[in-house]
């Protein structure tokens, strides 16, 4: 019924020339695979580049970020619409870089969300605790309010096109992962928390990414997880040959 995303974040890595190669090998290495959908997120620069080179193929792009108003004097600034016209059906929001980072609040976030949704756009949102957060048990409490303040005035209808991203932000290119049992906890968790606001048939219906130092040697035990729908994958995105592994995880659910 949930049909599995496993999703690249490029982060800030990559030019013009290594994206679109990357971007290319990616095409040969998931030609067969026709059971999980796959999505890969370059810098804004290289979107139109990485969007010609797996056009014709099964791969989909999206962006990391975006503004969540429609045009105007907002230097430095993306639209929707722009990421809409180079081919980008997703949207990475609320990533713990840009809210520890770059401080963006979940009122920003909850609009970027709400437009993202109205412009056609799939948001991937991100929630998830800092490690001081996780130590003093506070795990569920931080990522509910995220997820309640990020979702406010999305209607059951916007909930469709949602996905969200459980990324402990301790695990976030430290190497250290959840346990799949953690993790399944947590998105379980947030599975219950979607059912409450939503309904049951939503909640059974959304997909729910883990993301935090993935590779190919810990895929296949949280892809056996079940609550586990997807991945969300930084570093080990970067290359071909890894995140191909990740792609071909072998399904056990
Ligand atoms: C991410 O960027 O969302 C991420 C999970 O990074 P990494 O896989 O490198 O931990």
């Amino acid at each position: 019924m949930r049909k599995p995303l496993i999703a690249g974040n490029w982060k800030m890595y990559l030019d013009r020339k290594s994206g679109v190669e990357l971007a290319k090998r990616l095409v040969v290495e998931t030609a067969g695979v026709v059971d999980r959908d796959v999505l890969i997120c370059p810098g804004f620069p290289l979107l139109s580049d990485v969007g010609n080179a797996i056009e014709g193929s099964r791969i989909m792009l999206g962006a990391q970020n975006m503004y969540f108003e429609k045009e105007g004097a907002f230097t430095g600034e993306v639209s929707a619409g722009m990421l809409l016209s180079v081919g980008c059906k997703f949207v990475i929001l609320g990533h713990s870089e840009r809210r520890h980072v770059f401080h963006e609040t979940n009122e920003e976030i909850n609009k970027k969300v709400v437009f993202a949704i109205q412009s056609g756009l799939k948001p991937i949102l991100c929630v998830g605790e800092l490690l001081e957060e996780r130590e003093r048990g506070n795990t569920k409490g931080v990522v509910e309010e995220q997820l309640t303040r990020d979702l406010k005035g999305v209607s059951e209808r916007g909930m469709k096109s949602v996905v969200i991203a459980y990324e402990p932000v301790w695990a976030i290119g430290t190497g250290k992962t959840a346990t799949p049992e953690d993790a399944d906890d947590v998105q379980g968790f947030i599975r219950n928390a979607i059912s409450d606001l939503y309904g049951d048939e939503t909640a059974r219906s959304t997909l729910i990414l883990y993301g935090g130092s993935v590779k190919p040697e810990n895929i296949d035990g949280l892809m056996g997880m079940e609550n586990i729908d997807g991945v969300l994958v930084g570093g080990a995105s970067l290359k071909a040959e890894s995140f191909s592994r990740i792609i071909k995880y072998n399904l056990s659910k």
